[in-house]
């Protein structure tokens, strides 16, 4: 049998050979007592790239979108999101439970959010509510099937809530996937934003990182906040090192991962009872819905998973698929017609 094509994830991919020496060779230090020179490298190098004074690195995204929260906010404060988010519903509501956080969620057009949604979404200056501090967005929007913030939207929604005196934070984890897509470069992009999170794990294939960016005063609070929710690493530069490759090597080749997600599309644009939201998907993300007929999202995973593919239910009647650097070209090609092939099957039977 061929081996298993996974496109569950983008977060499964290996640390290539060239990732794993510079991971063998990082200078290392003590990043709790003081500095691990690889960190402050990649740190540096974040904040450079995303155009803001200072960076800092975390274990994962979750906890970079958590802290940023925390660090805009106080208790009893509320922060306002796209429903579909991934801060609001796939992080254990962390913002509540860790920090004592309001989410008023808002229903994006099609997952995104436009500035006429926004209108009285700010609570009034009364003792009887909770205050509204913040807007959270995230480009690109991984419920949305890797979908695109333009610049302009994003210029738009930061301008509008800034006249409302409100902070604005991006869960950019794929923001990478963004910037390459759109051509817009990552400074542009992180501009209006007064902090960004962004993944190393995803698309730029390293093992294990987010880094969370801001003014210096921001970034001083996330790393007092950093080691309270036990996210201080000691010789963290190892896994720097990997982070720090990936944004160097690993980058440019995204869009590869986007030609491969089209190919998908127009795989399962054929296939009778598969229906695609978006008939051209804007990154690495291919959401599509099923028919009933064809069972149900986890019965239609696990016949895929039987004709070689894995995927991810992501819904009753909804499977995601996410192209990364450890599929290849041929092995998109072959998923292709397996896709094909497994939904005459399921049809027939
Ligand atoms: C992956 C992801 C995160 C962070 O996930 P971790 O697994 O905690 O690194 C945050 N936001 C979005 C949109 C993501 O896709």
């Amino acid at each position: 049998m061929n081996p298993i094509i996974d496109l569950r994830s983008d977060t499964v991919t290996k640390p290539s050979q060239g990732m794993r020496e510079a991971m063998l060779t990082a200078p290392v230090g003590d990043d709790v007592i003081d500095i691990d020179p690889t960190v402050e490298l990649l740190q540096a190098r974040t904040a450079e790239l995303l155009g803001k004074e200072a960076a800092i690195f975390m274990p994962s995204g979750t906890m970079t979108n958590q802290i940023a929260l925390r660090v805009h906010c106080r208790p009893g404060d509320e922060f306002l999101c796209e429903t579909g988010c991934h801060i609001y519903n796939y992080e254990q509501g962390a913002f509540a439970q860790l920090s004592g956080l309001v989410a008023k969620t808002i229903d994006g057009e099609a997952y995104l959010l436009d500035v006429e949604q926004l209108r009285d979404s700010v609570r009034p200056n009364s003792e009887h509510v909770v205050q509204t501090r913040l807007l959270c967005l995230e480009n690109t929007h991984n419920s949305g099937g890797g979908k695109i913030y333009s610049l302009d939207r994003i210029q738009k929604l930061c301008e509008w809530a800034k006249s409302h005196s409100l902070a604005t934070h991006l869960d950019g984890a794929r923001l990478f996937n963004a910037s390459v897509a759109t051509k817009v470069s990552l400074r542009e992009y992180a501009e209006p934003f007064d902090s960004i999170s962004v993944c190393f794990s995803k698309g730029l294939g390293a093992p294990v990182g987010s880094c969370l960016v801001g003014t210096k005063s921001f970034i001083q609070g996330a790393r007092r906040a950093r080691k309270l929710f036990g996210g201080g690493m000691r010789q963290a530069g190892i896994l720097a090192a990997g982070a720090l490759y990936g944004l160097e090597k690993q980058m440019d080749r995204l869009e590869e991962d986007h030609q491969h997600a089209k190919l998908l599309a127009d795989a399962i644009a054929q296939c009778k009872g598969l229906h695609l939201p978006d008939r051209i998907p804007d990154t690495n993300i291919v959401i599509f819905q099923l028919d009933r007929k064809l069972g149900t999202a986890s019965e239609f995973a696990a016949k895929l998973k039987s004709f070689g593919i894995l995927s991810l239910p992501f819904g009753p009647q909804c499977v995601r698929f996410v192209t990364h650097m450890d599929v290849s070209r041929s092995q998109i090609e072959a998923a292709c017609r397996l896709i094909q092939a497994c939904t005459s099957h399921a049809l027939a039977s």
